[in-house]
């Protein structure tokens, strides 16, 4: 029996994660459920999961989350802050910590996991790219494991072989990352002029949170990956390629050096690579329906259009250069796309704000979490200024 902490447990892949769970009562408990401050979702799946924790980042809500569990009738734990989420993430009382958090929120409580030695199902890709080297070295110290949630990588842990040796004595010669390419596949940088913050969220495939949604539609979805690749797999950039394949249903491949291919498939729901990695090394159901490959007839792979969508090129610069370039780059796509979703910044924009703060700040040696995250700031400062156009 695993007992659970559930990070982001109100969003896409927290709700994806929780549907597994609760078809196997006799495998998971959930211990903990956080969130960031929507007590009324939160009190919903706690009278549903009954964890012995509730947690809400913001520290306004508390008392509004206590009120609805008492009048539904739900004893549980309450707390508030991102600490508390930390302190759980480290509380021996969990042994598995789903960390889906989204975007930079979700460092602090999954090095906290890292450290603590948990399981760590890894889908807040953000903390990656932000402190991959720290996280490792974390994640190594603990001598816990992570198993990554994101489906590519999720797909690439599937195919390598189980020991995990280094992937060249692995024979491994390429990791290849599919991309569905978003919803603006085949368009023309003239095309995206005007986009609305609602047609770059409408996935074509995947239903996602509106901040990767957003990620998707400009390829730093795929950018962040391709960085996310290099730290879980010790993969340098060079043998990271990325290839679109607008069905999503092989979610990425592997290539070895005596020319076989390995790939992994499946419909395109976040649940099987939950339900991977919940059970690994076991199997169980996922509740996704079987993959109709007569159905599906043809497969189609193209390369991406890196002249229309420049943020998968910047997230490769970036990994190139070093240093904490991708923290810089990660903080800058964070303010870019929440001011893209607010309206104050057009869609065609976001990689120039990036472009702009990686070209204003050059990269630092990676030092400790304290420095990062003060260069996090910088970049997020920067940012904001671009975008209030004194850049
Ligand atoms: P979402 O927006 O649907 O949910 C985000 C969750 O994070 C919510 O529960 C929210 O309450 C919580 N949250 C936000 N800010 C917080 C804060 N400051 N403190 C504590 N909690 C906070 O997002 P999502 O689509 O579920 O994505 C979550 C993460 O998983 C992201 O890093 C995303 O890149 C990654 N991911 C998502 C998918 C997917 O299919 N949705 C696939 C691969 C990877
Ligand atoms: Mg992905």
């Amino acid at each position: 029996m695993r007992t659970l902490a559930v990070f982001g447990a109100t969003g896409s892949i927290g709700g994806s994660t929780l549907d597994v769970v609760a078809r196997h009562p006799d495998r998971f408990r959930v211990g903990v459920l956080a969130a960031h401050r929507n007590s009324e979702k939160l009190a919903q799946l706690c009278a549903r999961f009954r964890p012995q924790c509730a947690i809400l980042a913001d520290p306004t809500m508390e008392n509004d989350l206590r009120r609805r569990l008492a009048s539904a009738g739900v004893e549980c734990e309450v707390q508030s802050g991102m600490a508390a989420i930390s302190e759980a993430a480290a509380d021996a009382r969990y042994d598995t910590v789903v960390a889906a958090i989204v975007g930079a929120a979700g460092l602090d409580s999954t090095l906290a996991a890292a450290r603590a030695g948990k399981r760590l199902l890894l889908a807040n890709k953000e903390s990656v790219v932000m402190a991959g080297a720290l996280l490792m070295q974390a994640l190594h110290e603990g001598g816990g494991e992570l198993i990554p949630v994101d489906s590519e990588h999720n797909a690439i842990f599937q195919c390598l072989p189980g020991e995990r040796p280094p992937l060249a004595a692995a024979g491994v010669r390429k990791l290849i990352l599919t991309a569905s390419g978003g919803p603006f596949r085949g368009r023309t940088r003239r095309d995206l002029h005007d986009i609305t913050p609602d047609q770059a969220c409408a996935h074509p495939n995947w239903s996602m949170g509106r901040k990767i949604s957003v990620d998707s539609a400009t390829l730093m979805n795929k950018g962040l990956e391709v960085i996310e690749a290099h730290h879980l797999f010790g993969a340098a950039p060079d043998i990271i390629d990325v290839v679109v394949h607008r069905q999503s249903l092989v979610h990425s491949l592997v290539e070895y050096a005596d020319g076989s291919v390995l790939a992994q498939l499946g419909n395109p729901d976040m649940r099987t690579a939950l339900a991977h990695a919940l059970a690994w090394p076991e199997r169980i159901e996922a509740g996704v329906p079987p993959l109709d490959l007569a159905a599906v007839a043809q497969l189609d792979f193209e390369p991406p259009d890196t002249t229309t969508f420049r943020c998968l090129d910047l997230a490769f610069q970036a990994l190139r250069e070093g240093g904490d370039a991708t923290t810089l780059l990660n903080a800058a796509n964070e303010v870019a796309v929440a001011a893209f979703l607010e309206g104050t910044l057009p869609f065609l924009g976001i990689a120039d704000v990036i472009e702009q703060v990686l070209a204003e700040l050059p990269a630092e040696a990676v030092v400790d979490i304290q420095t990062l995250r003060a260069r996090d700031l910088k970049a997020r400062d920067t940012a904001r200024r671009c975008i209030g156009g004194r850049c």
